[in-house]
């Protein structure tokens, strides 16, 4: 695995590319933002003129795009009619889980093996190469081609099952996220309320049973955890668009599968409206001004 074509540069794929090549290996990259592109090349990649040029003569393709339109497009127009028979395509993008199993399918019929690999860490865990892998693939050669193909970007990488799997996997987790910060942000509020100090109550949470990772890595208000986007008028970090893309996916794959999923169906309205309101390039903790009823102060830390 010593060549990587890597496609989607941005919050996410921007470190993890920059890890491959730390990593010792030679990555070619593209991206439609040219700053993207020259980002990655200050960060030790090869800028690639286009997707052809970048998957070419790659052992492995790791795409890290937006969502499933932009997968699509990028693995059957550019990614398929361009790369050597048998190279591995590992999707990292969090997409639906029908448009996984439909790149597989179509990659295999083409001779190139498919991994959907959505992670879970955000950018500090791409940043420092900590990534959560949650793979999906036909067999377990694969798999084991994928771990060694994201080694440089993670610290784990768990089989989910086969096709789709992963971004199932994934769209599970998100969902679970999004009504977790919902709660964090509403406890915090309602401490404020009752007049308790913001960071005892951090510290009580922090060793309680609310304790996630909404409150402990991601927490909604400034003070406690330093990294946290609170502290720094709320950019993301990872943005409310994304986590409202997430929550829409979950609610599409609960209707088909027949699940019952009311805690998410709200949380997927609380961002909807958030977003409306023209707050989703904010960090997805920053909703917890729209549950203070206090877009202002939102307005005033940007
Ligand atoms: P981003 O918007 O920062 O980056 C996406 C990049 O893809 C952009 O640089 C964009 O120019 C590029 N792009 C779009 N279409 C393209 C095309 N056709 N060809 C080439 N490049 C193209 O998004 P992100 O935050 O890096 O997230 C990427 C994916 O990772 C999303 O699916 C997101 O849900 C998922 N994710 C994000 C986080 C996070 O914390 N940001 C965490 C886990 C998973």
């Amino acid at each position: 695995m010593e060549r990587i074509g890597f496609i989607g540069l941005g919050n996410m794929g921007g470190p993890m590319s920059a890890n491959q090549a730390k990593g010792q290996r030679k990555v070619r990259a593209f991206d439609l933002s040219p700053d993207a592109l020259a980002r990655a090349e200050a960060a030790g990649c090869e800028p690639a003129a286009s997707i052809a040029g970048a998957v070419a003569d790659a052992d492995a393709v790791i795409t890290m795009l937006p969502a499933g339109p932009q997968v699509r497009q990028v693995v059957t127009r550019q990614v398929i009619p361009n790369a050597r028979p048998g190279t591995l395509i590992v999707d990292c993008s969090t997409i639906d889980v029908e448009t996984a199993r439909e790149m597989s399918e179509l990659c295999h019929a083409a001779g190139l093996r498919y991994a959907d690999a959505p992670v879970s860490g955000g950018m500090v865990g791409a940043e420092a190469a900590t990534l959560t892998f949650m793979v999906g693939c036909r067999d377990d050669e694969t798999f084991a081609a994928v771990e060694d193909a994201v080694r440089p970007m993670g610290r784990a990488a768990i089989r989910a099952g086969g096709p789709g799997a992963g971004s199932a996997a994934k769209i599970c987790n998100n969902m679970l996220l999004g009504i977790s910060m919902i709660g964090a942000c509403e406890a915090f509020a309602l401490a404020e309320r009752l007049g308790l100090d913001a960071q005892r109550f951090f510290e009580i949470a922090a060793k309680s049973s609310g304790q996630c990772w909404s409150v402990t890595t991601n927490c909604p208000v400034p003070g406690p955890v330093p990294a946290s986007p609170a502290n720094h008028g709320y950019e993301p970090g990872f943005a409310a668009a994304m986590i409202l893309k997430d929550l829409k996916l979950a609610q599409a794959c609960a209707a088909s599968a027949g699940a019952s999923t009311p805690m998410g169906a709200q949380a997927e309205g609380l961002y909807a409206l958030f977003d409306r309101l023209g707050y989703g390039h904010k960090d997805f903790s920053a909703i917890i001004q729209l549950i203070r009823g206090d877009l202002a102060e939102l307005e005033r830390a940007s």
